[in-house]
């Protein structure tokens, strides 16, 4: 195997290890953070259930408390019935224990206060009672027989009557009346008694009025911090509800984005992945593929694949390179073997095995073409003589200078010059009538004769003749390569009966041919 390149070759299983390890790396890390996010809300969750709604709901519980209290302070206010007032102070009481009882400490503060403004306004309500009771004493004067005032009463407090209820008696609208009453009486002692009555009518109404403002007072701070309170409850659920959903909308958007970029870099990877796998994976093994079927078709075919990345494809492609170059080196080697295997090895000529397909080849080819088929067979006369004179190596170079000239014969395809055997050589030639026939092989045979073949070692140069006996059949005519080759031989044999040295064409009458072959004119 050719030696590895010295370039960075990392090895795939170990690449896709590191890889899968990233991404379960990154996997664990995006679980690490978005399962503490679910987990925060499922707690959040359970927290909403468990503690905070039960609070939303005590608060508002507790501020529909505060809106029964703030209608009790408003009947104390509005009653003007002691039964009443009590009551509603009870109930009220009952209610503000119930914030003490639960440990509610600054409800339970917030509200004794609002029980302490219930029970000054009963004070209130209760001394403004006693004061109305003076002031029916003083009314009930106007109506007696034997009163001072009685004049009073015919008419002359008339403006003042009938008073307005407790809660509407305010000073300001009735001193006019009460001063215009005190204007009208005479400056005579007789109107003494009127005057020291309506002093004493104006002084009870002034502190009716004045414990009006006092319990106005009362009733707008209490209902004030009432408010405050129902205010802040549900101020405070809202804000709770509000920061809990706050939170969980956080957390579940925090899962969310992690759980898209989980899912992004995953169909990113894999996509980077199969893209990674077909160009570093897929593509050097499809080439090695292609071309181990390119040296199937062709043997010789040079195979050079591109560098590729991983160690294992390295390896499988330097592989296939290499299978590829000894493929080419054993099919020349294969080639230079079987062009060996044709040919003869001292003249160079193609040897009877060649020889022998060649012949069936084209009889064959004949046969196709509606030609002729000519065989020659050459034998060097008294070649053992020639041997025993000179020697086998200048019988050897005779041998090589009459394969030369049978070179410069036989061109054409499907026509041969062979070295039959020993010092026997043989022509196929096709095409030819018998007149070019005769013509061609006293031209070989002139040939040869005038050869004058230098010795190796210092001497006369060496002459050498050839008998040549040959052949000649039609397409039509032409049966196993065996007759042609018995024709031939016969042939020879008669040229050596005959003296060498001379050419014999066999015996069978060959028919005319229309187109003579131009070449042998
Ligand atoms: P003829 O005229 O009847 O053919 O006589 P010849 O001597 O040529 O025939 P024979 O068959 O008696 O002798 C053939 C000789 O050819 C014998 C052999 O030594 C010689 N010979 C055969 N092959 C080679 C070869 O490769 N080199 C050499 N130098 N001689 C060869
Ligand atoms: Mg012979
Ligand atoms: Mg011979």
């Amino acid at each position: 195997m050719t030696p590895r390149s010295r370039e960075f070759h990392p090895s795939l299983s170990t690449t896709l290890s590191l890889v899968v390890c990233a991404l379960l790396l990154f996997m664990a890390g995006i679980t690490w953070l978005v399962v503490p996010l679910l987990a925060g809300i499922g707690q959040s969750s359970g927290q909403t259930r468990e503690q905070h709604m039960p609070e939303i709901l005590n608060h508002q519980r507790h501020a529909l408390k505060i809106e029964k209290i703030s209608s009790y302070l408003n009947t104390v206010y509005w009653a003007q019935n002691a039964d009443m007032e009590r009551r509603a102070r009870l109930q009220a009481q009952v209610l503000i224990q119930s914030f003490m009882l639960e440990d509610r400490s600054p409800l339970a503060t917030a509200t004794a206060d609002s029980l302490e403004t219930i029970k000054r306004l009963i004070e209130i309500r209760s001394q403004q009672r006693e004061q109305m009771d003076r002031v029916g004493r003083l009314l009930a004067e106007l109506a007696s027989a034997d009163s001072p005032v009685r004049s009073l009463g015919q008419g002359g407090a008339a403006p003042l009557l009938p008073l307005p209820p407790l809660t509407d008696i305010r000073w300001p609208r009735l001193a006019p009346m009460l001063e215009a009453l005190l204007q009208a009486l005479p400056e005579t002692g007789d109107s003494e008694p009127h005057r020291q009555w309506l002093d004493a009518l104006a002084r009870h109404l002034r502190e009716v009025s004045a414990l009006n403002t006092r319990a106005d007072e009362l009733m707008n701070a209490g209902q004030q911090q009432l408010q405050q309170i129902a205010n802040y409850l549900t101020t405070d659920a809202a804000l709770r509800v509000q920061q809990l959903a706050e939170n969980i909308a956080r957390d579940a958007g925090a899962a969310t984005r992690y759980t898209y970029l989980l899912i992004g870099v995953i169909t990113l990877l894999t996509l980077l992945l199969f893209a990674a796998l077909h160009y570093f994976v897929l593509r050097p093994l499809q080439a090695s593929v292609q071309a181990l079927r390119a040296i199937e078709q062709d043997k010789n075919d040079h195979v050079q694949l591109p560098p590729v990345l991983f160690s294992e494809l390295d390896t499988i492609c330097r592989a296939v390179e290499d299978y590829s170059a000894m493929t080419r080196k054993l099919w020349q080697a294969n080639d230079e073997l079987h062009q060996l295997s044709q040919k003869d090895g001292l003249t160079g000529l193609a040897n009877r095995r060649h020889f022998d397909l060649a012949l069936r080849e084209a009889l064959n080819r004949v046969r196709r073409h509606h030609g002729t088929l000519a065989l020659l067979m050459l034998d060097i006369d008294h070649f053992k003589q020639l041997n025993d004179g000179f020697g086998h190596l200048n019988g050897d170079e005779c041998l090589k200078a009459l394969a030369r000239i049978l070179k410069g014969y036989g061109q054409r395809s499907g026509e041969l010059a062979a070295r039959y055997g020993g010092e026997e050589f043989a022509l196929i030639l096709t095409d030819l009538n018998r007149q070019q026939l005769i013509r061609l092989c006293e031209q070989i045979r002139q040939e040869v004769a005038r050869l004058l073949l230098p010795q190796a070692e210092p001497g006369p140069p060496m002459r050498f003749t050839v008998s040549i006996g040959a052949a000649l059949l039609p397409a039509a005519e032409l049966g196993q390569e065996t007759e042609l080759l018995m024709l031939a031989d016969k042939a020879l044999y008669q040229a050596k009966q005959g003296g060498r040295n001379r050419v014999v064409i066999g015996e069978r009458e060959l028919p005319r041919l229309e187109e003579p072959r131009s070449a042998l004119g």
